[in-house]
């Protein structure tokens, strides 16, 4: 069974996504645990989290399929030792934020190398990271995001993936999720059947669907290869229904969070009835 829901917002306290979730017909969600645009934050607060609990409840939606996603400014392969440091020390305190949530992943985008050192010095620097933050901590697996590769952001080839698993310690804490969006900006044509085929073929033999803990499910306003990262509506962008019709059937993706970051929320509830009716 297919499990889906948009990024929803978690303003006035985290207790509120969960009923944001449920509003508009989801079975999954994603959500910041704090203010993504700061490096640290209060410590939650234990009414939250047990309203979170309840409210999670309410809505139907089990901790398998939340998938809480990390601020923006943490760079875990940062060239820089006081921005590593900083980025190492805030992913903590939020695997801490999961973990007191009662959540069981943490989503993060690999890193960037600024043009300062290399891809694998960079993608060494996440593993190593990722090291630091499951020593730290218990029961949360880090999640690591395919990017489309704008910039100098790694994490954009299913190697640069595998690179950072095979240099974790504990392989049961760590899993990738992959964004469509990201995926065809960054070169792989998960568009037509044939590219759809041998995307999903490469993904299990350099990574392999063992590590798949969740998918960002967006359409693209940007061309095939761009390696630009814009997200568009379901089915208004250039993956087209064939995609979202195959990807829907396509019984690898079933039981773990296929979460929306669709850029209008008006649609939300519309997406999900439109993507549940395409199962065939
Ligand atoms: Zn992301
Ligand atoms: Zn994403």
């Amino acid at each position: 069974m297919k499990h889906i829901g948009p990024h929803v917002s978690a303003s006035g306290g985290v207790e509120n996504a969960p009923l944001n979730a449920m509003r508009v017909g989801a079975t999954a969600f994603a959500l910041f645990t704090k203010n993504q645009r700061q490096w640290f934050s209060a410590p939650m607060d234990g009414k939250s989290a047990t309203a979170f609990a309840e409210n999670c409840f309410k809505a139907g939606i089990s901790p398998d399929f939340i998938l809480p996603h990390d601020s923006y400014l943490i760079n875990l392969g940062s060239p820089d030792s006081d921005g590593l440091e900083k980025s190492r020390k805030s992913f903590v305190e939020e695997m801490h934020r999961c973990e007191q949530l009662g959540l069981k992943m943490l989503n993060f985008h690999p890193g960037s190398h600024l043009r300062q050192i290399t891809v694998d010095e960079c993608l060494d620097r996440v593993a190593e990271s990722v090291n630091i933050a499951l020593a730290k901590t218990q029961n949360v697996t880090a999640v690591i995001e395919n990017t489309a590769g704008q910039g100098s952001n790694v994490g954009f080839s299913f190697h640069h993936l595998a690179h950072i698993i095979n240099k974790v310690d504990d392989k049961t804490r760590v899993g990738v999720c992959l964004d469509t969006c990201h995926t065809y900006s960054a070169g792989y044509d998960i568009k037509t059947q044939n590219g759809y085929n041998s995307t999903f073929d490469e993904f299990e033999e350099v990574v392999g669907f063992k590590y798949l803990k969740g998918i960002h499910l967006n359409d693209t306003k940007k061309e095939f290869g761009s390696r630009v990262d814009r997200h568009e509506s379901i089915g208004k962008g250039l993956l087209g229904m064939e995609f979202f019709e195959r990807f829907m059937n396509d019984p690898r993706f079933d039981n773990i969070p296929i979460i929306l970051e669709t850029p209008d929320e008006s649609l939300w509830a519309d997406e999900i009835r439109l993507l549940t009716s395409l199962v065939g």
